[in-house]
C-alpha cells in the first residue's frame, strides 16, 4: 500500500495517552511537524497560545469553519471544539516536512475522507484497566466528566480495525519511537 509520505494521523481512545506522545515527540523530535489545533477549549495552567493550541472563542470557531479553514473538526467528549488548520498543515507538507496530527477518532475519519493515503496509526492502550486507571489517575476532570471519557473511549477502541497501524502505548518513549519509525524517520534509539 503505498501511502502520502508527508502526512500521517494519530489518534485512539481517550486517556490512552496521546498527549503524552505528541508531547514526547514535540520534546525529542524536532523534524517531526506537529499540527496545533484550534479549540474552544479554555487554556489549562501551563498551556501556551500557538504551543499546545490556538485558544478560540466559539464565535472565532464558527468564522474558521464558515471560512473553509478546518481540513477537520469535531465536538469532543460533548463539549468543546477542535480543529485541524488547514493551511499550515498543507504549507508543511508543500515543505517536505512530516506532519503529524494528534486529534480524536472523528477527526481522524475526517481525515481519511479528505486524504485517504495518509497513514492512520491508532494509539491502543496496554489494557482497559490500564486506561481506567489512567483517566481517573489524571485527576483533572469530575466524576461526571470521568465517566463521559470512559464511555466515549469504549466506542472508540472498536474502531482500531479502521487504522493501517497499531502502537501499543505500553511506554511512552517506546511508543513514541515506534511512531517515528511508522513515519519513515529514524527513531532516536531502537
Ligand atoms: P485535551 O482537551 O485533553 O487537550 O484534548 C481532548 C481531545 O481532543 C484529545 O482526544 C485530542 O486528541 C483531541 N483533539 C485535539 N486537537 C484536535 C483536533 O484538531 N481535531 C480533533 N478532531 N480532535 C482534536
Amino acid at each position: 500500500m503505498s501511502k502520502n509520505p508527508g502526512l500521517t494521523v494519530l489518534a485512539g481512545p481517550t486517556a490512552v495517552g496521546k498527549g503524552t506522545v505528541s508531547t514526547y515527540i514535540r520534546d525529542n523530535y524536532p523534524e517531526v511537524w506537529l499540527s496545533v489545533s484550534a479549540t474552544t477549549r479554555p487554556p489549562r495552567p501551563g498551556e501556551t497560545e500557538g504551543v499546545h493550541y490556538y485558544f478560540k472563542s466559539p464565535e472565532e470557531f464558527d468564522r474558521l469553519i464558515e471560512q473553509g479553514e478546518l481540513l477537520e473538526w469535531a465536538v469532543v467528549h460533548g463539549h468543546n471544539r477542535y480543529g485541524t488548520l488547514r493551511s499550515t498543515v498543507d504549507a508543511a507538507i508543500a515543505e517536505g516536512r512530516s506532519v503529524l496530527l494528534e486529534i480524536d477518532l472523528q477527526g481522524a475519519r475526517q481525515v481519511k475522507a479528505a486524504v485517504p493515503d495518509a497513514r492512520f496509526v491508532f494509539l491502543a492502550p496496554p489494557s482497559w484497566e490500564e486506561m481506567v486507571r489512567r483517566l481517573v489517575g489524571r485527576g483533572t476532570e469530575t466524576p461526571d466528566e470521568q465517566q463521559r471519557r470512559l464511555e466515549t473511549a469504549k466506542l472508540e477502541l472498536a474502531a482500531e480495525p479502521e487504522f493501517d497501524f497499531t502502537v501499543i502505548n505500553d511506554d511512552v518513549r517506546r511508543a513514541a519511537d515506534e511512531l517515528v519509525s511508522l513515519m519513515g524517520l529514524t527513531p532516536h534509539r531502537s
